[in-house]
């Protein structure tokens, strides 16, 4: 059985990246990934400069357009145009995942795709890690296997943890220019719509928490673009953070999204998939695994639990926050700044509650 110092399941930018500072650092790395790459995912592919900046290789081939407007809408009514301070920067999901596998690959990763893990055992001195097409051994494991992660599951590191759906098509002609993309509120409980504008699509999605009214809504948006056809429609989990939880158990342990690292608020990963990749591949390399969460929750989720708050409030009032916060230019400006890593949502919250303190809820 090959044998290896550390094997990564799933090639998405939280698996990659990780396979690309172990191998860089001279450790044997195995990459797993159960489909033929380069792979499609749902995703709608907006990240800041910063995010692309913090990779020592060259990605910007994956980039497909960079918005510098939003324009938000409530319930399809009301725009509010917003100005960025930082473009967002549009990525095609499939080529910018591929070029980071590469990058892992050419500094030494061993790539195994088509490939799907179904069992691990944790025995004296190592993991013994199966799949549909054999068995490998290995000292650590990092599970990079999305959402619904079975590293996560079988080794009991993910308990209980919320799922937001999203529904997402990739649709031709809207009248939408590159450099807008919109975002709608007021169609769920809890959740918000999209359109991102790219190069040769647009990227139009739905996520959140709302059983059939998620489809019926995402159709409702659609045509409130202009969609005049039937598009794929993908759906795929998006999932909710546990602040403070444990993601490492011995010589295993969880990034990205198997870790739960999105953004509360936003829906937001690909920056914390990667950054959770690089402390993973730091605690390793330092021979400090069980390091792992604290850094996490320092670096990373901490800061949720005020994304919390304001996702709480901000989806139990759309309205008044659309009229009173989205239209005061000063909090999109806020916001673009925690999307590009400039701010944190603590501060924001502040900026938030201070103006409301003698504001009436009516
Ligand atoms: C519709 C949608 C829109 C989004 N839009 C944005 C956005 O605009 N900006 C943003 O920052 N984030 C966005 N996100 C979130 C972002 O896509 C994720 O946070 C990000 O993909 C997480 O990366 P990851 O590497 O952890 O997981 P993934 O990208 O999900 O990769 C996991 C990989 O593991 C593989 N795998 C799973 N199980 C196994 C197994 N048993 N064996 C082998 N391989 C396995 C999968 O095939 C997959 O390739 C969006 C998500 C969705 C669903």
């Amino acid at each position: 059985m090959k044998s290896y110092d550390v094997i990564i399941v799933g090639a998405g930018p939280s698996g990659a990246t990780a396979a690309y500072y172990l191998a860089n650092a001279g450790m044997k790395v195995l990459i797993l990934e159960k489909y033929k790459l380069p792979r499609f995912k749902a995703c709608g592919g907006g990240i800041f400069e910063k995010v692309l900046a913090s990779l020592p290789f060259d990605t910007s081939s994956a980039i497909t357009g960079r918005t510098t407007n939003i324009t938000f809408y409530n319930n399809l009514k009301d725009p509010v145009h917003a100005k960025l301070d930082t473009p967002i920067i549009m990525l095609n999901r499939k080529k910018f995942d591929y070029l980071i596998t590469e990058a892992a690959v050419r500094h030494g990763a061993e790539l195994n795709d088509e490939i799907r893990v179904n069992n691990i055992e944790i025995n004296q001195n190592n993991l013994t890690v199966s799949s549909n097409k054999g068995s490998f051994l290995t000292r650590f494991l990092i599970g990079a296997d999305g959402a619904h992660s079975f590293i996560g599951k079988r080794t009991g590191i993910v308990k209980r943890r919320g799922i937001w759906t999203s529904l997402e098509a990739e649709v031709q002609g809207l009248k939408q220019n590159l450099e807008t993309s919109f975002v709608g509120f007021g169609h769920l409980k809890t959740g918000y719509t999209w359109s991102f504008a790219k190069k040769d699509y647009y990227s139009v999605g739905i996520g959140g928490i709302g059983g059939k009214k998620l489809t019926i809504e995402f159709r409702r948006w659609l045509d409130f673009l202009g969609c005049k056809d039937n598009p794929r429609i993908v759906s795929h989990p998006i999932p909710q953070v546990v602040v403070g939880e444990k993601l490492q158990k011995g010589n295993i342990l969880v990034v990205g999204d198997a870790a739960g690292l999105v953004d509360p608020l936003t829906g937001e990963g690909i920056r914390h998939a990667i950054k959770s990749a690089q402390i993973a591949s730091e605690v390793i390399i330092e021979n400090k695994i069980d390091e792992y969460s604290r850094r996490i929750l320092k670096n990373i989720s901490y800061d949720f639990k005020f994304s919390y708050w304001i996702s709480w409030f901000f989806y139990n009032f759309q309205g008044f926050c659309h009229q009173k916060v989205i239209k005061n230019n000063r909090e999109s400006l806020a916001f673009s700044k925690i999307l590009s890593g400039k701010s944190v949502y603590q501060k924001l919250l502040k900026n938030i509650i201070n103006p409301l303190k003698n504001t009436s809820f009516r």
